[in-house]
């Protein structure tokens, strides 16, 4: 009963876009912040995403678990946590119902006020639950077009805003480069073509890790498209890794801005 993924077409409130094994309570729903910047009330208004409560209702009462467990991973995302463990615990009252992800271990008071019974800790989640492996028999027929992979956990860093220091560790922990290639030819292979990074800070010790993946896949001509949500620190990046990416395929990163203030940058 855990999900693995969650594919775009989650969004599209359609049953058969769900591919979870056993019963589908994690992120069943979400919530996403609408407005703008100059919008005050930008902290209070969200829509609501996802499929309506009363699917999730249809689906507890068909699979009749012992366990529920609900996975969040964004803070922001509490109201779905809360929703969902409420509609569990009404439905079922007798079955525990379990909080993980990272918003249970970083925010744990919280996540427990939603009435779950048990509550993730950090003690339980291992270094090896963080590198993503996707476990493809989930899609069934239905394989996605893309695929998300983290091919290292932790950052040296310690931004004050940041929690992967608490949760991934200040040590950089990568998966081997020879890993990381024959995974992606393995899903190349099943015809899945666009690979979404999600490390935290994958050009951190770049010439050790990530070069030689960028090398691997260039010399293997593997044809692939590369993405990156997140972690690429801008200050490591420079012209050479930028055209070395391109080359072996990255079609784009997301560069987080790293301050507004010049003094600060100048730091
Ligand atoms: S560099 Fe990025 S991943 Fe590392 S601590 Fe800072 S914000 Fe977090």
């Amino acid at each position: 009963m855990y999900p693995l993924y969650r594919p775009r077409k989650f969004m599209e409130n359609r049953l058969d876009a769900m591919y979870f094994k056993g019963l589908p309570v994690s992120q069943f729903i979400g919530y996403k912040k609408c407005g703008n910047f100059e919008n005050e009330k930008l902290c209070r208004e969200f829509h609501r995403l996802g499929l309506p409560i009363q699917e999730l209702t249809k689906k507890l009462e068909e699979f009749q678990p012992d366990r529920i467990f609900v996975g969040n991973t964004f803070t922001f995302l509490w109201r779905a946590v809360y929703e969902i463990v409420a509609e569990c615990k009404r439905v079922m009252p007798k079955i525990p119902v379990k909080v993980g992800g990272l918003y249970a271990i970083l925010c744990p008071e919280h996540a427990k006020a939603s009435g779950a019974d048990e509550i993730m800790t950090l003690e339980e989640k291992t270094t090896s639950d963080n590198f993503i492996k996707i476990d493809t028999d989930l899609f069934g027929d239905n394989l996605p077009d893309r695929i998300f992979l983290g091919t290292s956990v932790g950052c040296p860093n310690h931004c004050s805003y940041c929690a992967v220091h608490i949760v991934e560790g200040c040590t950089k922990v990568n998966t081997s480069p020879d890993e990381v290639v024959s995974e992606l030819k393995y899903y190349k292979s099943m015809g899945i073509t666009k690979f979404i990074f999600l490390d935290a800070n994958i050009l951190y010790g770049y010439e050790n890790h990530f070069k030689i993946i960028l090398d691997k896949v260039i010399q293997e001509d593997l044809n692939i498209e590369l993405y990156s949500y997140g972690g690429v620190e801008a200050r490591l990046l420079t012209d050479d890794i930028a055209e070395k990416m391109v080359n072996a395929g990255f079609r784009s990163v997301n560069i987080p801005i790293e301050s507004a203030s010049d003094i600060i940058i100048k730091e």
